[in-house]
């Protein structure tokens, strides 16, 4: 899970359980999860004993202050979550990692594709952590004005999908937020990036904002993978058009198609009312 409003979403359901918890007992699964310490026993006792004090969030990754001037980064594998469970919970198939809490309850992180990372560090060791900082704008947190976000199109000047799913330009929108961001603004994803109209631009810069803030709202998609194979894709209402090939355009009724994008992709839009 490495879109942004998920994670968003995520951060905001855990933080009203986790906060003011005290980690108990810690299980690494796999040692490569845990890859920045020198092992799993390493990693575990940085971790145990430690009371979270806030769960925040820097682009995709999610980061757990602790007391004593510690931090939990966790960044999500690609199909990855983190669920709560109760203590005595066994861990599932793909659960990597499960800490338990003093008074109740535990967290599991797990990771089928197995391409997460979580590590412990000094909260005052954060700041050198550049990868931690995105290069590009988080749409959620970032206050970006519509002449900076053109300016930037104009600048790049390549197809208008490809720019929006740049992690450079725009944190964690993947192939689904970009697809949705362009019906929502109407225009299609081949178009240059330089060559919109004043209005298109904004038009765009709309699109962003609006279709993000209705997926937090909302509760993201339910399924963060594969849902592209689905017949008709049922979660996440503020979907349009991703996944939906063949059926009616919601604002022109004309069937949604699907094409392979440059990158090898599948890019969902209405070949109608996007131009
Ligand atoms: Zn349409």
């Amino acid at each position: 899970m490495t879109l942004l409003p998920e994670i968003e979403v995520l951060r905001k359901d855990l933080e009203k359980d986790v906060v003011n918890k005290r980690i108990k007992d810690v299980t690494v699964r796999s040692a490569t999860i845990v890859s920045r310490h020198r092992n799993r026993p390493e990693f575990v006792k940085a971790l145990t004993g430690h009371k979270i004090q806030a769960l925040g969030r820097r682009g995709t990754y999610l980061v757990f202050d602790l007391d004593d001037d510690a931090a939990l980064v966790v960044r999500l594998g690609s199909q990855g979550t983190l669920s709560r469970e109760t203590a005595s919970q066994s861990l599932g198939r793909h659960t990597q990692v499960a800490a338990t809490f003093t008074n109740g309850g535990a967290l599991h992180v797990v990771d089928p594709a197995k391409d997460g990372e979580l590590f412990v560090v000094s909260r005052t060791g954060l700041a050198d952590l550049t990868e931690l900082t995105p290069a590009g704008i988080d749409p959620l947190t970032d206050t970006f004005t519509w002449p900076s976000f053109s300016q930037e199109l104009r600048r790049r000047n390549a197809p208008l999908r490809g720019v929006l799913k740049d992690e450079t330009f725009i944190v964690g929108l993947g192939d689904v937020y970009a697809d949705e961001i362009l019906w929502a603004a109407g225009l299609s994803g081949k178009r240059l990036s330089a060559e919109l109209s004043s209005q298109e631009f904004r038009r765009l810069y709309r699109g962003v904002q609006e279709v993000l803030q209705e997926a937090v709202k909302q509760g993201g998609t339910d399924e963060p993978v594969d849902y592209a194979d689905d017949d008709e894709y049922e979660s996440g209402g503020f979907i349009k058009v991703y996944g939906k090939e063949g059926l009616a355009c919601p604002r022109c009724r004309q069937p949604i198609r699907k094409d392979a994008d440059d990158d090898g992709s599948d890019a969902f839009f209405c070949g109608n009312c996007q131009t």
